[in-house]
């Protein structure tokens, strides 16, 4: 009984009986050599094999979950997402989900590590939450490998003559000291590391600056990794990020650092992904990382081509609501890998749509405000507003929205009447789901729901082209997105947006909004459909081997804090067994 159970008690109970790794690449047809196992319930999948053997056979329907625009405490979209997998599983569904690796930083602070809950989640847990099989670690030592050498690069500089460093091989790159974009990355949630002086000491200790951490999630490598699509495309992706400007503004990139090669070295394996399994049984792959807010924050592009392969239905998810994660899914993914969904997903809650029609805003880590332990159907109707304004947006796609009513034990009746009522007025789907309560014999209204949407025509189309300048893209998306009344910048970010206009090369990549997933406007108290606003940029950063520019929107910063009541308070480890508790 999930209510009366953590969701980690529930994870570790059905890791008793889980499949091994060895069993689901039987399941999946995979070729003894394309299954890399990382122990017995972990394993790689060599993606680069499989695509080469199933080139030739059909994909599968493609689904997107998104959401509307959470709470702090998540609407349960991953949640919603095994649930999906589960539901399709009970109706003899042959299905993959792709779901990105959990970052230590929510993992040990409030949210949790997004391994789903309840009854759909995916197992083993402790191995989803701590690490994996190192990707994350791998694009830390590669991410961090080019401040190295970038720092080292500013020291010998200043320390040698031209002539000096022409005896070594060097050419004087001349970097900018206030010029230099690129941070370091941790994959904590660690405040005190946003802002600090590095290289005190003496003229051997490094070139004296300011400097930074960002989370390791939100780094260009984590980019790349969600969209390349094999390790050349990679290599080359990695050879273009732009590290610093030079005294005349011409871009530093780590191959004139000649790192960009030692940086891909410890990406090769991390380009396979890893395979997991549901509470129940069905494959799940896990691959890059989570963050739509400050990232693309995706899965991969190499899972889901391979997930589509192996699968008759792949459950892919973009984190946050429609507005944030599914924007980017639609505009950057499917650009880059060239796919069409088939159907996307809009989670809800009762307890969000309450928040979006006014109760107060539950904070993690406190007592659930009074309110949402009443009916209130008012409120429930009004927050609508919020969810038929995402259903809009996946329409804007062309693709055919099902929402799913993530069902918590305390929803009433009348709430979830009022729910089905107002989407189905807006054309939408909607499927009421109880996988976190009862798995995937919760989920078959839900699974129905999604195998009749995916079997519709759908008119797949992007937001903008490629051609349209950047400041009437972030207005288009501002107008049609988010709901907004315009864009205003600060002098810096206008002064950057219109040379990147000017750029031949920069105009034509993508563009990756950093905004609070919290709001549908860059104010994160903001609920509902804010109307009577505009969006503020600040600064627009340059990913130019991921392929995008990123407008970053209102006050939230690429390093996220950690709060006052962390989860790594409840997390230890039985010393006996050497499980882990506490995880969620
Ligand atoms: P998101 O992906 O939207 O951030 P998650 O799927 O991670 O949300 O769920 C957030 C939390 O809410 C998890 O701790 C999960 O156990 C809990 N949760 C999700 N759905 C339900 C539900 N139907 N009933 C009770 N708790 C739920």
């Amino acid at each position: 009984d999930p209510t009366k159970m953590k969701d980690w008690q529930i994870a570790e109970a059905a890791e008793e009986h889980m499949k091994t790794v060895y069993q689901l690449g039987e399941e999946l047809g995979l070729d003894k050599e394309e299954l890399l196992p990382y122990g017995h319930y972990v394993a790689k999948i060599d993606y680069k094999k499989v695509l080469e053997r199933l080139k030739d056979r059909p994909d599968g329907k493609y689904i997107d979950v998104t959401a509307i625009t959470p709470t702090p405490l998540g609407e349960g979209k991953s949640t919603c997402a095994v649930g999906l997998m589960e539901g399709l599983g009970k109706r003899g569904k042959n299905v993959v989900g792709a779901l990105r690796q959990p970052s230590g930083g929510p993992t040990f602070n409030i949210k949790g590590s997004a391994a789903g809950g309840g009854l759909a989640q995916v197992i083993p847990l402790s191995k989803f939450s701590l690490g994996l099989t190192g990707d994350i670690n791998a694009i830390m030592n590669s991410h961090n490998l080019a401040m190295v050498a970038l720092t080292a690069r500013m020291q010998h500089e200043a320390n040698y003559t031209d002539e000096q460093l022409a005896q070594r091989g060097l050419k004087r790159l001349n970097v900018h000291p206030k010029k230099v974009e690129f941070k370091w990355i941790i994959d904590y949630c660690a405040q005190s590391l946003r802002n600090i002086i590095i290289g005190l000491g003496g003229k051997m200790d490094g070139f004296t600056m300011q400097s930074g951490f960002n989370i390791a999630v939100s780094s260009e490598i984590m980019a790349i990794l969600a969209v390349a699509k094999d390790l050349k495309d990679l290599r080359e992706r990695i050879g273009k990020i732009v590290l610093a400007y030079d005294k005349q503004d011409n871009p530093i990139t780590t191959e004139d650092l000649e790192v960009a090669g030692a940086m891909t070295a410890w990406m090769v394996e991390a380009m396979n992904p890893n395979l997991m399994q549901t509470i129940e049984g069905q494959p799940c792959l896990i691959h890059a990382g989570p963050f739509a807010n400050i990232a693309i924050g995706q899965s991969s592009v190499i899972a889901d081509l391979v997930g589509l392969k192996l699968g008759d239905y792949l459950v892919t998810e973009s984190g946050f609501g429609a507005d944030i994660g599914f924007e980017k899914f639609w505009n950057l993914k499917c650009r880059f890998s060239g796919l069409k969904p088939h159907c996307a997903v809009v989670v809800a809650t009762i307890r969000a749509l309450k928040c979006h029609g006014g109760a107060p805003i539950p904070r993690p880590g406190r007592p659930m405000p009074e309110e949402y332990n009443k009916e209130n159907v008012e409120w429930v109707e009004k927050g609508c507003a919020n969810l038929i304004h995402h259903i809009e947006t996946v329409k804007k796609a062309g693709i055919n929205p099902v929402v799913c009513i993530n069902a918590f034990y305390t929803d009433t009746k009348d709430e979830i009447a009022a729910v089905r009522r107002l989407c189905e007025q807006a054309g939408a789907r909607v499927a009421v789901s109880e996988h976190w309560l009862k798995g995937g014999e919760g989920a078959l209204e839900f699974a129905d729901a999604v195998i009749e949407a995916c079997e519709e025509e759908n008119e797949f189309k992007f937001l903008y082209d490629l051609d349209m300048p950047l400041r009437e893209r972030i207005e288009k998306i501002t107008r049609e997105v988010y709901g907004g009344d315009g864009v205003v910048y600060t002098p810096e970010a206008e002064a950057k947006a219109k040379a990147m206009e000017q750029d031949p090369e920069l105009s034509k990549l993508g563009t990756c909004m950093v905004k609070t997933h919290l709001s549908l406007s860059d104010d994160p108290n903001k609920k509902g459909v804010p109307k009577g606003w505009k969006l503020l940029v600040r600064d627009i950063l340059t990913y130019k081997g991921a392929g995008f520019v990123v407008p970053v929107a209102g006050a939230i910063s690429l390093m996220p804090g950690t709060g006052s009541d962390p989860a790594y308070r409840r997390i230890d480890v039985d010393v006996e067994t050497g499980k882990v508790k506490g995880l969620f």
